[in-house]
């Protein structure tokens, strides 16, 4: 733990409509990338600060699961009211302890609207199905209802959109919610709580626990908990899936992403090295749909490397408070250690190193900086499938440049690798495109779009190794997760025909 410093501020867990400080005595600092500086201390959750506010979930759920559906959407719209007029808090909060630009964040924060703006659909989201005269006198139908305490445990890398993918759609399916954050970047977690006691949300509808794997495994072996929604690296999505699906819970766990971007020849090279440089380096890179390899198709490398080169060196890396910045530093200095030595991997393994952005000046950054986590972008060029830096998630600033000979190698490429997140491809040829779309082995596809995040209402999921669980994130998927379906059979004593069935009741 860092020395304390007077302007530390102690952010504590949010339980049963209050700030809690809990029992832990473990806690870790929070430190401002761009400059350094310990801002925050967050107590880090023991098993009995989860108890508490799981019990605080359970005790609002009755109450809550039993509110009209159009009274928990009135309390979504009022949210959404509350989070427009204070989005550019949200957004500065995210800078301060993520370091993305204002304006990356300030996008952040608008997807994460777009999700709020679904879930106040929920009464039409909830209505169930009905079958007339199933048999003579009989009717069936289905209704969808709340499954009682969620909790969503969410990654450092977008610390409002992420759990913004989750909570709107579980409370206002008739859930109670226990948001377990990264403790990178806590604050965004306690203004949402505000803002949602503020609409009008109950006491004990929305939680928060601070905490690292102590708190995610106390969640995990809850009784209470009848389900677990999870964004983060494949390894700990694996663990979460497993740990969960044991105890009973219902879970989703998305994971880490090595996202391919294909330059066909006959594509519009300035947009595609404007659509690369954006998507690589964009948020550091930190970001599961970055662009973390360009498989440039035939002739497109020799073309394309020179403007790519040239836009890598005059990347704006800034503190991301710069309205002007395009990129800003890596969130801790252990993730900026591990990137580095990504680049050293990927030189000692042959990749032709083209820009490196390990020497990177910090004062370049603007005043103050030179206690951050700073860095430029990286780009490698001859990238083969067998290099350490092809086949793992490097999460920052390093864009893989892979040549190929023609599409069905770029296909069957991107199909080869473990991960199934997003993936891209430019080109002017419908058919390429149509092929592209239908053969590729990944869950989020951009045609001429080289970061695909699907809208609120179509649901965020990767394959392969990119997701463990069989429901997508948001949309109608992220309906049914937080939901289970009850089947209705019904039929009125006029009905009913004399005498006990001894056989497979059928339609009569
Ligand atoms: P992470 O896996 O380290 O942490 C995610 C969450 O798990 C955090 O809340 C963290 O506190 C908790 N956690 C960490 N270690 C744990 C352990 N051993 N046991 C139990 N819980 C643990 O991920 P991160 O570094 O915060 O975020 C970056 C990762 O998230 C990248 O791999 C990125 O691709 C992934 N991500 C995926 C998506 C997606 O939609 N697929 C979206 C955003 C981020």
């Amino acid at each position: 733990m860092n020395a304390r410093h007077p302007a530390v501020t102690d952010i504590p867990h949010y339980v049963a409509g209050a700030r809690f400080a809990g029992s832990a005595t473990r806690s870790q600092t929070v430190t401002n990338p761009a400059t350094g500086a310990v801002t925050g201390q967050v107590p880090l959750a023991n098993a009995a600060d989860v108890d508490a506010a799981v019990a605080a979930a359970q005790a609002a759920f009755p109450a809550w699961s039993d509110t009209p559906p159009i009274r928990r959407a009135r309390v979504m719209f009022k949210f959404l009211e509350l989070v427009n007029q204070h989005k550019d808090e949200l957004a500065h909060a995210i800078t301060a302890e993520h370091g993305k630009v204002f304006t990356d964040a300030q996008g952040e924060v608008a997807r994460g609207i777009d999700i709020i703006e679904f879930a106040c659909g929920i009464p039409q989201l909830l209505k169930g199905d009905f079958t007339d005269q199933v048999s003579t006198g009989m009717d069936n139908w289905t209704i969808r209802q709340p499954l009682g305490v969620v909790a969503g445990i969410t990654p450092f890398n977008f610390p409002v959109m992420v759990p913004m993918w989750m909570f709107p759609v579980a409370i206002a399916a008739g859930n109670t919610f226990v948001l377990k954050p990264s403790p990178t970047d806590p604050t965004p977690s306690l203004m949402i709580a505000d803002l949602l006691k503020q609409a009008g949300l109950p006491d004990g509808v929305f939680n928060v626990v601070h905490g690292d794997k102590e708190a995610v495994d106390a969640l995990l072996v809850h009784p209470d908990v009848k389900a677990i929604s999870f964004v983060g690296s494949t390894p700990i999505a694996n663990y979460i899936y497993e740990t969960g699906a044991h105890h009973g819970k219902r879970v989703q766990a998305l994971g880490g992403a090595k996202n391919h971007m294909v330059v066909m020849p006959d594509a519009d090279l300035d947009q595609a090295v404007d659509a690369l440089v954006g998507a690589a380096y964009g948020s550091a890179g930190e970001r599961c749909m970055a662009i973390s390899v360009a498989v440039l198709v035939g002739d497109v490398a020799e073309k394309i490397m020179p403007k790519l080169i040239e836009r890598t060196k005059t990347l704006k890396v800034l503190n991301g408070t710069n309205l002007a910045a395009e990129m800003g530093p890596i969130v801790t200095a252990a993730a900026h250690t591990r990137i580095s030595g990504y680049i050293d991997a990927g030189q000692a393994e042959g990749a032709q190193l083209l820009v490196d952005g390990r020497g990177f000046d910090a004062k370049q950054a603007g005043e103050g900086c030179e206690g951050g986590f700073w860095m430029g972008g990286t780009l490698f060029d001859h990238v083969t499938t067998d290099m350490k830096i092809y086949k793992e998630e490097i999460f920052g600033p390093v864009l893989s440049c892979v040549r190929v000979a023609d599409f069905g190698e770029a296909v069957k490429l991107i199909n080869d690798h473990e991960f199934g997140n997003g993936t891209s491809c430019f080109t002017r040829d419908g058919n390429v495109a149509r092929e592209f779309a239908r053969r590729i082995q990944v869950g989020m596809v951009g045609i001429n779009v080289p970061i695909p995040v699907p809208m609120a209402w179509q649901g965020f999921g990767g394959w392969k190794k990119s997701l463990f669980g069989d429901m997508h994130a948001y949309g109608e998927e992220g309906v049914r997760f937080y939901t289970k379906q009850k089947s209705i059979m019904q039929r009125w004593p006029e009905s009913i025909g004399k005498g006990a069935e001894f056989v497979m009741p059928t339609a009569k």
